[in-house]
This record gives C-alpha cells, sequence and structure tokens, in this order.
C-alpha cells in the first residue's frame, strides 16, 4: 500500500535569508527556540471524528487529561487548525471530505491517526465502503494505536509530534513512522484485501458462488452457518399474528399463507391499496420497510422481497407486517404518498439492494456515493469489492 508523504515548504523567505546571512544565526537562534516552543505549544486541533475513537478524543479535552495545558485546543474551523486527528472509520464516501477539509488547511500542518480503523480500517477493511487506512490519501505524521486509544495514548502522540516538529525546525531528518499493522505484533486480516499478494486468485469467485448458493430458501426456522455454509436450527421465538391484519388480508386481499416465520406475502398491485386501507383503520406509523436479494437458482427467478412494517398509535399498539415479492427488474409501489417517513427508508434500500419504488418523487442513492456500480446488499456482490480510488 502506498504510504503518501508530501512536501513540506512553509519555512518564511524572511528567516531563510536571516538564517544565511554570516554571523546573524547567531542573533537569531534563541529567537527560533522561541519560535519553536511557541509552534509546538500551539497545536490547534481539527477534530476529524466519525465514530467510537472520537468519544476518546472529546475525553482528551476534559478535565483530567486536559490537553488545553499543553496548548492544544480543537477548533471547528480547518483554516484555524495545525493538526487533522483522523479518530474513527472512514469510509468510500467520506474519504473525498476528508481529503477537503485537509487541503483547507493551511501550511505547516500535521496528522494524527487515531486508533486502529483510521490507521488500517481494523475490523472493516475487507469491508466494501471503508478506507482501509487515511495514508492512503492523506499523509500521517502520527499514528496512535489502540481500539480505541485512551486520552492519555492521544496525549503521548501529540508530545511524539512536538519532538518530531522539534526535528523539523532544527533541519533534523525525521523518520517517519512505520504503520503499526505492518508490525509483526498486530494480527494480519483473516481475509486478505483485494490487491494483496496473499489473496487467492479465485477467492472473488469463490465469495460470489458462496453468497449465491447460501440457502436463500432455507426452511422454516433455519438459519445459515457462515463456516459451513449449511443451515442451522434457529432459536428465535415466532412472534404472534395480528388476527385483524389476517382477517384483512384473507378476505379483502387474497392471501391464503400465513407462514409462522415470515412476513404474509402480498401481490405487488395491491400492495399500496392494503397500506391505504391499514392507514384508514389507524395504522398510521411508518415503521419500516427492509429488502433482501433472493439470487435466480434453477426454476426461479432473480427475486427482491420487500417488507413493510406499519403501527398504530397509542395504547394497546398493534404492529401490521407483509411483503411484496418481486423481479428484480420490476417495480414496487412507492408509499411516499401515504407515508412520508418511507421516503428515507425506501432510498437506502434502492441504494443497497437495488428496489427500484414507482412513485417514489426523489428516487437516488441515500448511503453510498452518487457514482457507486451495484448493490452492496445483493447476494451476489463480492463482500470486499475494490472502489478505486479509495480502496
Ligand atoms: S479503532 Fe476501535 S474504538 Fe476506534 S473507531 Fe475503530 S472500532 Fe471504534
Amino acid at each position: 500500500m502506498a504510504v503518501i508523504e508530501e512536501p513540506r515548504s512553509y519555512f518564511h523567505p524572511l528567516y531563510d535569508v536571516m538564517l544565511s546571512t554570516p554571523g546573524l544565526s547567531v542573533g537569531v537562534a534563541p529567537l527560533d527556540r522561541l519560535l519553536t516552543w511557541g509552534l509546538k505549544n500551539a497545536l490547534w486541533v481539527f477534530p476529524m471524528a466519525t465514530s467510537c475513537c472520537g468519544i476518546e478524543l472529546m475525553a482528551s479535552a476534559a478535565a483530567r487529561v486536559d490537553l488545553d495545558r499543553m496548548g492544544t485546543i480543537m477548533r471547528a474551523s480547518p483554516r484555524q487548525s495545525d493538526v487533522m486527528v483522523v479518530a474513527g472509520t472512514i469510509t468510500v464516501k467520506m474519504a473525498p471530505r476528508v481529503r477537503r477539509l485537509w487541503d483547507q488547511m493551511p501550511e505547516p500542518k500535521w496528522c494524527i491517526a487515531m486508533g486502529s480503523c483510521a490507521i488500517s480500517g481494523d475490523f472493516y477493511r475487507n469491508l466494501y465502503p471503508v478506507v482501509p487506512g487515511i495514508d492512503t490519501f492523506i499523509p500521517v505524521d502520527v499514528y496512535v494505536p489502540g481500539c480505541p486509544p485512551n486520552p492519555e495514548a492521544l496525549m503521548h502522540g501529540l508530545m511524539r509530534l512536538q519532538e518530531k516538529i522539534g526535528l523539523q525546525r532544527e533541519g533534523k531528518l525525521v523518520p517517519s513512522e512505520p504503520r503499526p499493522d505492518f508490525d509483526a505484533m498486530v494480527r494480519p486480516p483473516a481475509l486478505s484485501r483485494i490487491g494483496d499478494a496473499a489473496r487467492a486468485a479465485d477467492l472473488s469467485d469463490r465469495q460470489e458462488q458462496a453468497a449465491l448458493t447460501m440457502c436463500p430458501d432455507a426452511a422454516p426456522g433455519v438459519v445459515e452457518d457462515e463456516e459451513k455454509g449449511f443451515a442451522q436450527p434457529a432459536t428465535q421465538a415466532t412472534p404472534p399474528l395480528n388476527t385483524e391484519l389476517v382477517e384483512l388480508l384473507r378476505d379483502r386481499f387474497g392471501v391464503t399463507e400465513f407462514p409462522l416465520n415470515a412476513p404474509p406475502v402480498v401481490s405487488a398491485d395491491k400492495h399500496l391499496e392494503l397500506a391505504a386501507t391499514l392507514q384508514k383503520m389507524g395504522y398510521r406509523q411508518f415503521l419500516f420497510v427492509a429488502a433482501s436479494h433472493r439470487p435466480a437458482k434453477e426454476g426461479s427467478e432473480d427475486l427482491c422481497e420487500v417488507a413493510y412494517g406499519l403501527r398504530t398509535v397509542g395504547a394497546g399498539t398493534k404492529e401490521a407486517i407483509w411483503q411484496v415479492r418481486v423481479p428484480t427488474n420490476q417495480t414496487v409501489p412507492s408509499l411516499v404518498p401515504l407515508f412520508a417517513g418511507a421516503d428515507w427508508q425506501e432510498r437506502e434500500q434502492y441504494d443497497l439492494v437495488g428496489v427500484k419504488f414507482a412513485g417514489h418523487p426523489d428516487l437516488r442513492r441515500i448511503m453510498m456515493s452518487d457514482d457507486w456500480v451495484g448493490h452492496p446488499l445483493r447476494r451476489d456482490y463480492p463482500a470486499d469489492k475494490e472502489c478505486a480510488p479509495w480502496r
């Protein structure tokens, strides 16, 4: 993995002239020491906190560690900051924004990668949306390993940065930090990433094949076992059936099957009418829409299953849950005209599973970046798919 290094050109021209004037350097040496002291002890941090490590970053500014005592304060503006502390997982969608904020910081500037997610992607490095280390797109000066590193570790990282700044100001060679995940003490990821030399050539094909054959038609009460790929008995309790919904579906919508472990299936052309009827019956709260992909097998089509949930409001609340099954190239009527709350949730299912909702006013991606190719939660989508230039 290429690690980015940028040239540092932040010495003032007047300062260079003074240094090259014979004898003057003796006079300016104390001044230089004063400036270096000021620079090292006024490192303002731009907090690029995205997840759990961000909590430790916040704690480092609180009373116990109190980063203020070394002149380090958090600034919410990149233009007033010296050090970007990236604390947390960075995704492919977020990486260009982080890079832009980095570019908006004036020189001299430094970067600290706080926590193993920022350093290498850690647990998530094989997942399709995660960048495997921020030094793939910005230069990192100090790595603070840990999951999460505590506030004292961040303080130690800042002290290491101060030492480096001192060496730079003295014109000494500053050794670059090794990425901690290259260290033998850190376990390499169980699944080698795309592009890694250790990755078997046929792994992507095997992953895709495994996804396609993972019991989508499993019998009731059966779940998948990741390692063996075999069905295992499930132990979850079955929720009670909503008798009001069962009667409605049977009498007015011609539904005859009511499985205990799955919502009843309603045909796509009656689904909007069902939602409108339920709304009039008092099911006024939109609970969820959740889709899954059932890839084609012998004798069956490539399908999407889209489950909807509504709820009555107030005491003695009841839930109505049903599903619609359509071939992946067909549409499902959107519930946005009836429930405004369906808007973002349907967009999410479109983004991740590729379900197309007819009549949705603004059907576009919501979680992945606009130029993302494919729908990551489809079963034929490799979990560690490459996404250049970020992963
Ligand atoms: S390194 Fe650990 S604590 Fe930090 S963001 Fe990642 S998972 Fe959370």
